[in-house]
């Protein structure tokens, strides 16, 4: 019953992850063991006999208490308690004790197992004289010197193996850590004051010296030493000994002689002499005693309660950082350690209520289990050899198979700068096609071929994205505060375009800056007040567009390029009927003083129109901007495509009477002089007219290819501002007309989302009948032509949009019908 594989729980701190031992085969990964707990008994001529009992199997223990007579003939008291342990000592000697209580794990931890053995008990039952033992005689020596004395032995059992041995002495008083072999001579990171640190190998105390040991006798020099500096300590410090808790550490680290063996291991023995366990409250203690009892009482509690939580199943969280004791014993209680619990008892009646309560300490701990697993690691520097020694027999092995195969020796080691150079030129040419193919030579010549793909795609991209960059101003189009702040600054006109750049000679000049001009009034806006029937709307401090303002508008639009797109004309006349250049009201005072909403809002198209010229005008002007744009370069590339193909035709021509000529000058005999061919001056001229048309033919291919790339950029930025036209429609129509006055304001101020890309379920119930519905939404995506309907099929996000874009198919269904 010692053993029980328990249901695999994942709480107890790091988890060792280890390979499966095939030498030992005593590694039980995954199998969980229990505490072990043992009793000793302190011996004493005055031992309780009617009251303590133990079992024939020397496993358990009852205890018999005398009825309380003072609490009344009828009281409840319990009088009867039985515990059940792994091993119950009375009148054992220390070598007994060693055998049964420490022995195994002592042999486990030179296979890589962690151990901890730890005495608990009231002060004075026996648990330093258990761990210690006396120091004057040899026989009474405790657990401390046998352990050393056993590992010494086994290493010497081991010539196999390269085993170092450390040790470490820990002392814990009033939460404070004090290192009891700080006096000794050690090399190391000195950490003041001390930490505990936990990392995936395990807890350790960050600051605690830790001294290698080659021999018994030394190992023996330090415990000594550290017995010493904890007497010394007690008295100089005024501390109390039985208050502090004692922690003597022996580190093991085992590597194969054997040097291809990578695998070492690793493990450590922890050997717990505890502060005495009685309650607060039987000493009556204060001040400076007190602090301590509450102390000790306290970090036992804490043991106590990791214990307790570590026992139930279905605890989550194990309370390890409560107390330096629990978090430096972490991986040591609930961790893959073997686990020994020692508990010190009196014999006496008197020390009965001390020895029931170290009783049940001990049952409790006996439903704690652990998952002992072997700590294996691997020696890096090993393991580089072995790999190196592997390599160099790869390396020979392909060598044979490429003579065998008949190939050239081929170099399998990583390529140099030259090397990688050769491949990009390579990759450089096949994409140029003056390379048809690209020999395949080993594997990382062919991850390097890919690599240099990647590398020249690249630099295209950024040779593109540069060469555009020359030409146009790239601001993100939905950044609108970018915009103006650029306009404020002056450094682009109101078309975006860069003061003094050529490239916007025919756009806006000379128009003052959109954001320098509040409270402009529009026709578009009277449209608008019209049609909410209200004559409250303020102007602000508007004045009438003046005649100049007109002017330039006007001249503006003259001066875009002309295009034979419709929809560009159609956005011109357009523009012509309204003055595009307004603020965005939003943010201004003014908002407050707006008119009363219509009580139906005015149908989209109108209000689009509205849009483009009030809240949207700035998104409206980038779209159209960009759109001429877009429509010269279109038109600039089907004119070069016509010089192109007047340049071909023009080329056949002259290719044709070149021939003519040539085939003239066979049948007439030729003339030759010096063995250079004479020609006549036709003939020359047709060749010379050849060559130059061939040059111009090649110019303007470039020119073509380079206008297709811009093109191309274009209208992806025209895509972009078309979006965001009809989403910021979407949201201002939903603010301006269906979203609550109040809600807006509450929302408003810190929010991220605004009001209008707030969901409005209705908000497509138009109101008229179908054909009506699309002849109207036909308006609306007019300038953007059918494919707008399928942008909106993909970005619609909002249910909002989802709506509309319902209602459209069903009427472009109608409209089919
Ligand atoms: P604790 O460390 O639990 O306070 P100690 O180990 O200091 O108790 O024991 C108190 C005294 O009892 C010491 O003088 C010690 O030698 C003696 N003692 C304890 N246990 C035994 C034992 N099993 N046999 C002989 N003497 C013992
Ligand atoms: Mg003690």
């Amino acid at each position: 019953m010692d053993e029980e594989a328990a249901p695999e729980r994942d709480k107890n701190g790091p988890k060792f992850h280890c390979l499966p031992h095939s030498t030992q085969g005593s590694a039980r990964m995954g199998t969980r063991k229990k505490v072990h707990t043992f009793v000793r008994v302190k011996p004493t001529d005055d031992f309780a006999h009617e009251m303590i009992k133990y079992g024939d199997d020397n496993k358990s223990i009852d205890i018999h208490l005398k009825k309380d007579t003072r609490r009344g003939v009828v009281n409840n008291q319990q009088t009867d308690w039985s515990f059940k342990l792994d091993g119950v000592l009375h009148n054992a000697s220390q070598d007994l004790v060693y055998e049964t209580v420490a022995k195994d794990v002592v042999a486990q931890a030179l296979d890589g197992y962690n151990g901890t053995i730890m005495c608990y008990g009231q002060t004075g039952a026996g648990k330093t004289y258990t761990m210690t033992g006396t120091t004057e005689n040899y026989k009474h020596r405790g657990i401390l010197p046998r352990a050393l004395q056993q590992v010494f032995r086994m290493i010497e059992e081991r010539p196999t193996h390269a085993i170092t041995v450390r040790v470490s002495y820990l002392e814990i008083y009033n939460e404070s850590l004090f290192d009891l072999l700080s006096t000794l001579p050690y090399v190391g990171p000195s950490v003041t004051p001390m930490t505990i640190v936990e990392n995936p190998q395990g807890v350790f105390i960050k600051g605690l010296s830790v001294h290698l040991t080659s021999q018994e006798e030394d190992a023996f020099s330090l415990l000594f030493e550290g017995e010493t500096n904890r007497i010394i300590a007690s008295h100089t410090m005024n501390k109390n000994s039985s208050r502090s808790h004692c922690i003597f550490t022996i580190y093991v680290e085992a590597h194969s002689r054997t040097l291809s063996d990578e695998k070492y291991i690793t493990s450590k023995i922890n050997l717990v002499d505890l502060a005495g366990s009685e309650r607060l409250g039987k000493s009556g203690s204060e001040g400076r005693v007190l602090k301590e009892a509450t102390y000790i009482n306290k970090s036992l509690s804490f043991l106590e309660q990791a214990i307790v939580a570590l026992g139930d199943q279905k605890r989550e969280h194990i309370p390890f950082r409560q107390c330096k004791l629990t978090h430096a014993l972490k991986d040591s209680l609930g961790g893959n350690c073997n686990m020994v619990l020692l508990t010190n008892i009196y014999g006496e009646a008197a020390q009965l209520e001390e020895t029931l309560s170290s009783l049940r300490f001990a049952s409790r701990m006996k439903l704690v289990t652990t998952e002992p697993a072997i700590n294996e690691k691997y020696d890096a520097e090993r393991m580089v050899k072995n790999l190196e020694k592997e390599l160099a027999l790869l390396k020979q092995e392909l060598a044979i198979h490429d003579s065998l195969a008949n190939r050239t020796l081929v170099n399998y080691d990583p390529m140099d700068e030259i090397q990688i150079a050769e491949i990009n030129s390579q990759v450089r040419r096949y994409l140029e096609g003056t390379l048809d193919e690209i020999d395949i030579i080993n594997l990382r010549q062919i991850q390097e071929v890919f690599n240099q793909f990647r590398v020249v795609l690249s630099q295209q991209e950024q040779e593109v994205e540069s060469a555009l960059r020359r030409k146009y101003t790239l601001i993100d189009k939905n950044d609108f505060a970018a915009i103006s702040a650029v306009q404020k600054a002056g450094l682009v006109d109101v078309d975006g375009h860069l003061v003094g750049e050529p490239d916007g000679q025919g756009f806006g000049l000379g128009v003052t800056p959109f954001s320098a001009k509040p409270g402009k009034k529009s026709k578009s806006k009277k449209t608008f007040k019209e049609q909410l029937s209200s004559s409250a709307r303020k102007e602000g401090a508007s004045s009438p567009v003046s005649g100049k303002e007109l002017d330039v508008s006007t001249s503006k639009t003259q001066l875009t390029p002309s295009s034979k797109e419709g929809d560009v004309k159609d956005m011109t006349i357009r523009e012509r009927e309204t003055s595009s250049i307004e603020p965005l009201p939003s943010d201004s005072p003014k908002e407050e003083l707006r008119p009363p909403r219509p009580s139906t809002p005015p149908p989209k198209p109108v209000a689009f129109e509205d849009f483009k010229n009030e809240r949207g005008s700035e998104i409206n002007r980038i779209f159209k901007e960009n759109k001429s744009i877009l429509n010269e370069r279109r038109k600039r590339a089907s004119e070069t495509t016509q010089r192109i193909n007047a340049i071909k035709r023009e080329m056949d021509v002259t290719k044709e009477a070149l021939n003519f000529q040539k085939s003239l000058r066979e049948k007439q005999g030729e003339y030759e002089n010096k063995g250079l061919m004479i020609i006549d001056e036709e003939e020359f001229l047709l060749i010379l007219k050849l060559k130059d048309l061939k040059k111009q033919y090649r110019t303007e291919y470039q020119d073509l290819r380079d206008l297709r790339a811009e093109i191309q950029y274009c209208q992806h930025l025209v895509d972009q501002c078309r979006h965001r036209l009809l989403t910021e429609f979407d949201i201002w129509y939903n603010e301006s007309f269906f979203i609550p006055e109040d809600l807006q304001v509450a929302l408003k101020p810190g929010g991220s989302i605004r009001p209008g890309m707030v969901p409005v379920s209705r908000i497509m119930s138009l109101g008229e009948d179908a054909q009506d519905k699309f002849s109207q939404l036909q308006q609306v995506l007019l300038p953007e032509g059918p494919d707008s309907v399928a942008f909106y099929n993909a970005k619609v996000k909002t249910e909002q949009k989802h709506n509309y874009l319902k209602t459209m198919m069903g009427l472009q269904q109608a409209h089919r019908k």
